[in-house]
């Protein structure tokens, strides 16, 4: 015991204080801490390869490709993604590929960068597509404006479209825009300068090159006046607009620290995931067709608005996505300051690395979720006694930021008094007498609601067992981190710890 008083546990005096002072000492301790926890961490050590949802027509770009994509005039220059990166046979050859609106990116690892990605001839393949055959195609219109000729396929091209020509390129470490720049995004011209109707229906002035097609529509903004074909979204087809993607956060103004329940309606998705804030959510099916989640608003979220975005796969590859704004009310917890004693800071500062460990192997298993729901019903209180300490109560430390907060609720009564499972679940950890924690039990209910139970004085389950509603799991103690005898009591959705008392009081889902 550290001290005489009102019981109180320090598990959560850690969390910001030890671990992650910067990133190479992060770094340092994932590894200790990957060494101490073995198989309960998560293996994601790896870097991710940076990857961009598209909502608008529902395809990621990934890896090199999106790189290219945003180091080569992105948006204006490739168009929006039509499709997944797959390997296309193309009358080059077979190629990882990717279809854009106005573009093809396909992927030659065996160059060097810049030329590891190259662009497809989709003008060429288009007019071939016609039966056009260019070559035999005659002068076309006259543009006015200076001109420039092309010897290698016998085209002029002028006026405006020689000036967007020589202003738009790809990013070849050229100063400006040089001419190698400009073909190796747009390519040679194939035809003259001719009136056509677009896909859009508009006759304008018109002409092809080899990956491009360039529309003049004098009635523009001058910026606007040169227009980019669509080459690759007529190469493969409109597709099919994306089936809405209904969610419906319940209730919609959440108080801090509580829970909700979110609903997602989707015609035909194959899995749905999604994010509250920073903290992800699982989905799981419902019997009705639809998908639900549960989630927590962290306690120290500001009032305000929170994004909840949610993802759906469909079975053609593409994910629709939707956004919408969770109403973040103050749940007015009481704010306090704990002086620790300069004896209680040396100790923590002596056990960091094990209390680090600690918090890495409890961590490491609230954001697992299961997908049966194990328990029904409401929670029952896991103990009988006295409420020390309650839920939210935000805290600063010895005058410091309010960094932390009381993570569940304290239950204090004589040793020896029986701890009970709230509801059924699964046990995810037993260990007798954790450094902070004592006592310690994790129960797993499903659909990524744990429960967590410390400072007992015996710990009677053992891992993997089943436990029902009621069950007696351990006996409440003054082991670990405490100032006296009791029961802390953790509800978390995924890695947010919510209010307990709303899991008695009524049922989730
Ligand atoms: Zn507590």
């Amino acid at each position: 015991m550290l001290k005489q008083g009102a019981a109180w546990g320090l598990q959560n005096v850690l969390p910001y204080r030890f671990i992650g002072r910067n990133e190479a000492e992060m770094r340092v301790l994932l590894i200790v801490l990957a060494l101490l926890a073995g198989a309960f961490l998560p293996q994601t050590q790896s870097v991710p390869i940076p990857e961009r949802l598209f909502p608008e027509t529902g395809w990621r770009v990934r890896g090199r490709l999106l790189e290219y994509w945003n180091s080569n005039g992105a948006l204006p220059v490739f168009g929006l993604p039509l499709g997944p990166q797959r390997t296309a046979t193309t009358p080059e050859g077979r190629f990882a590929a990717q279809q854009f609106e106005r573009e093809r990116l396909e992927l030659h690892p065996e160059q060097n960068a810049p030329y590891d990605v190259q662009l497809g001839r989709l003008g060429d393949e288009l007019l071939r597509r016609q039966g056009r055959d260019w070559r035999a195609e005659g002068r076309g219109e006259t543009m006015a404006g200076r001109c420039r000729r092309f010897a290698t396929t016998e085209r002029e091209v002028c006026g405006p479209f020689l000036r967007y020509w020589q202003a738009v390129g790809l990013e070849l470490g050229d100063a400006g825009v040089s001419e190698r720049e400009s073909t190796a995004l747009f390519g040679l011209p194939l035809t003259a300068p001719r009136y056509e109707t677009n896909s859009s229906g508009d006759r304008v002035l018109t002409q092809w090159f080899e990956r491009a097609r360039f529309e003049l529509h004098p009635n523009n903004p001058a910026a606007f006046q040169v227009l980019l074909g669509r080459l690759g979204a007529e190469l493969v087809g409109e597709q099919a607009p994306l089936p809405p993607l209904a969610i419906q956060p319940e209730p919609a103004a959440v108080l801090q620290g509580h829970t909700l329940r979110i609903n997602a309606a989707v015609a035909g998705a194959t899995a749905v995931r999604g994010s509250l804030g920073a903290a992800p959510l699982a989905f799981f099916a419902d019997p009705d067709g639809g998908w639900r989640a549960l989630g927590g608003v962290p306690v120290l979220t500001p009032v305000g608005t929170l994004p909840l975005r949610v993802e759906a796969d469909l079975p053609d590859g593409r994910t629709a996505v939707q956004e919408v704004g969770v109403r973040v009310v103050d749940a007015r917890y009481r704010a306090e300051n704990i002086n620790l004693p300069q004896a209680v800071r040396d100790m923590l500062e002596r056990n960091k690395e094990a209390i680090a460990a600690e918090r890495q192997l409890v961590n490491a298993i609230w954001p697992q979720a299961t997908a049966e729901r194990l328990w029904s019903g409401r929670f029952i209180l896991p103990a009988e006694g006295r409420r020390s300490s309650s839920f939210g109560t935000n805290r600063s430390y010895n005058g410091g930021p309010v960094d932390s907060f009381h993570e569940g609720l304290d239950i204090a009564n004589a040793v020896g008094t029986p701890v009970v499972a709230p509801a059924r679940g699964r046990v995810m950890l037993a260990e007798p007498d954790l450094l902070v924690r004592g006592g310690a039990v994790i129960l797993d209910h499903g659909q990524s609601v744990h429960t967590g139970f410390w400072h007992m004085s015996a710990v009677l389950v053992k891992p993997g067992e089943l436990v029902e509603q009621g069950q007696i799991i351990g006996r409440i103690g003054a082991k670990g981190m405490v100032t006296g005898p009791h029961l802390h009591w953790d509800v978390r959705i995924g890695m947010v710890n919510v209010q307990p008392d709303e899991w008695l009081e009524r049922s989730w889902p």
